[in-house]
């Protein structure tokens, strides 16, 4: 019989309020816990199925039982990031980010979102612009939309963000516009495809190291798709945060920003020393919860016994029996 707390050592949910509602979420939850490599976290959104929270758990594994591999830098560029806010709000929100070069604005539409841009350029005239749509947009509106966009305010795009769900629209709006596209949700909801032919309808791929499967899988997954990555986070805590900085710390390359300064969004974190944005970059480090925040931020037993009946359930649905033959091979 398998018991939780042998391999899930020290296991604490968390439940921390966001600053700003983000993707509706305004207490994130996360199960953090420590395995012989340090400390990891599993957090997949409280909506996800099991299905969808297996990658979560095998990324969270492999961070607390496997150390990281060979890291080619130190530090790693990371983007600010702009949630759908009063504009009164936005230098406060864009002054937690000290130093970011790129900005990753949350748009819906142009008449009214495109005075959130025009507040993050009034911040920093010099900032890159990336727009995320979350897949928001169908064809027409993106050409329309992204037209009036183009027509505003030039080449301050670095790149849109899953303008369109569906790749074929993708791969059409792709031949039209002058930015370029960047794959979120078509990764994620894909993580099988063998996305040979991802550079007919995108230019960047975002990968993000839990949903992916942890280090190792999301290289894999880079090597698949073939396009340059942006290393970001889940709104995850400094543990989850920790292990996306040592993914984007192993790219030969790394010219793009990552999105794993998102810690900026959450009222606090749980680990000190706290991971700082200096001069636009984070240090990479292994991260280590801090006793008193783990209390202060402490969900309530309900919520502890709901996330371990969720980690029970993937782990014997034949996850747990597979993690531990792969343990000995
Ligand atoms: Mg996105």
């Amino acid at each position: 019989m398998w018991h939780l707390g042998e391999i899930f050592n020290d296991l604490t949910i968390v439940a921390i309020p966001t600053r700003t509602s983000f993707r509706g979420i305004t207490v994130r939850e996360a199960a953090i816990f420590r395995g012989p490599a340090g400390w990891s976290e599993f957090a997949p959104f409280i909506e996800y199925n099991e299905v969808q929270s297996e990658p979560w758990l095998s990324a969270a594994l492999e961070g607390a039982y496997k150390p990281w591999p060979e890291l080619k830098r130190n530090k790693v560029g990371v983007n600010a990031t702009l949630p759908k806010v009063e504009i009164s709000r936005v230098n406060e929100i864009l002054e937690r980010f000290p130093g970011a070069r790129t900005v990753k604005i949350k748009v819906d539409d142009f008449e009214k979102d495109s005075e959130l841009v025009e507040a993050a350029l009034d911040f920093n005239s010099d900032f890159m612009i990336r727009l995320d749509v979350n897949g928001g947009w169908d064809l027409e509106t993106a050409l329309l939309n992204l037209y009036n966009y183009n027509l505003r305010f030039g080449k301050v795009f670095e790149y849109i963000e899953q303008p369109c769900l569906e790749i074929s629209d993708l791969r059409k709006l792709k031949a039209e516009i002058p930015m370029k596209i960047a794959i979120d949700e078509s990764i994620r909801q894909a993580l099988d495809s063998d996305f040979t032919d991802a550079q007919n309808f995108a230019d960047i791929a975002i990968i993000k190291w839990a949903p992916s499967g942890g280090i190792s899988r999301a290289n894999n997954l880079i090597a698949r798709i073939g396009l340059p990555a942006v290393i970001s986070s889940a709104l995850d805590t400094g543990i989850g945060i920790s292990h996306g900085l040592a993914l984007a710390a192993t790219q030969n390359d790394l010219t793009l920003d990552c999105g794993l300064a998102t810690l900026s969004l959450l009222e606090s974190d749980v680990v000190l020393p706290a991971l700082e944005i200096s001069d636009g970059f984070i240090t990479v480090n292994r991260t280590v919860p801090d006793e008193k925040l783990l209390s202060k931020y402490a969900a309530s037993s309900d919520r502890r016994i709901w996330w371990q009946q969720r980690i029970e359930k993937i782990w014997e649905s034949g996850f747990g029996e597979r993690w531990q033959r792969e343990q000995l091979d």
